[in-house]
């Protein structure tokens, strides 16, 4: 938080509820000035605002106002393209998919195209360190299927979805859309996919905010 801003609070919390422009003049600014301050101060939480009235201190400390803002963040926001595979695919082509998509997790897909599975690093060289021929294993043998899957959801928050990525001890959850035709045997529609890198990059731009 810069200088500037903890002055605003301090005079916010003495005088609020206090209006912009009062806050400008204690500050010999002007009102301008102050805009984006009151914008950053007001969207973490920190000072609360309402017409014809002013600005007030709303009692959060900054530490539970960054907690709110992690909390705001959505899976949707944050989610990248998935890289999915056949089910029928061998673990050779899934080898290769791996690398020329620099992944470190595919997701494994019916005929309907609906996610059936996943494949992660260590089960490709698990299956390598066997006798098989890497080229007539399907990867439906070595996945992790359902019911074991974790999944996420686009309006679940990336917190909830670090926070099972933590649980479980894996790199990757697929996120799913639930089809709710009923008479649907497997419901899951893959639309994206939170790996430990979209959460990396939430965390920087976190940091970027400054407060
Ligand atoms: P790595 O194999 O590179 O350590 P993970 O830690 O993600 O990658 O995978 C560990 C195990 O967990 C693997 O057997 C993998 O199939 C499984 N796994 C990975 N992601 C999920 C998921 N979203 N749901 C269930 N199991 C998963």
């Amino acid at each position: 938080m810069t200088n500037r801003q903890e002055k605003i609070i301090q005079i916010v919390k003495d005088h609020g509820p206090i209006t912009g422009e009062s806050i400008a003049e204690k500050l010999n600014l002007t009102r301008a000035t102050l805009r984006p301050d009151l914008a950053i101060l007001t969207m973490s939480g920190i000072l609360d605002a309402r017409p014809r009235v002013g600005y007030f201190y709303s009692g959060k400390s900054t530490i539970q106002a960054i907690g709110e803002s992690i909390k705001k963040k959505k899976v949707n926001e944050y989610k990248s393209v998935p890289i999915l595979i056949r089910d029928s695919s061998k673990v050779y082509d899934a080898i290769c998919t791996m690398f020329l998509e620099d992944v470190g997790t595919l997701f494994v897909v019916n005929q309907d195209n609906r996610l059936v599975g996943v494949v992660s690093r260590k089960d490709l060289l698990r299956s390598a360190i066997g006798k098989q021929s890497l080229e007539d294993i399907p990867v439906s043998v070595i996945m992790t299927r359902m019911p074991n899957l974790i999944l996420t959801y686009p309006d679940e928050s990336l917190h909830d979805a670090a926070s099972k990525m933590i649980q479980y001890q894996i790199d990757a959850l697929p996120v799913v859309r639930v089809n709710e035709d009923q008479s649907d045997i497997n419901p899951y529609e893959i639309i994206g996919r939170i790996t430990k890198t979209n959460i990396t990059r939430a965390y920087v731009e976190l940091g970027n905010e400054e407060i």
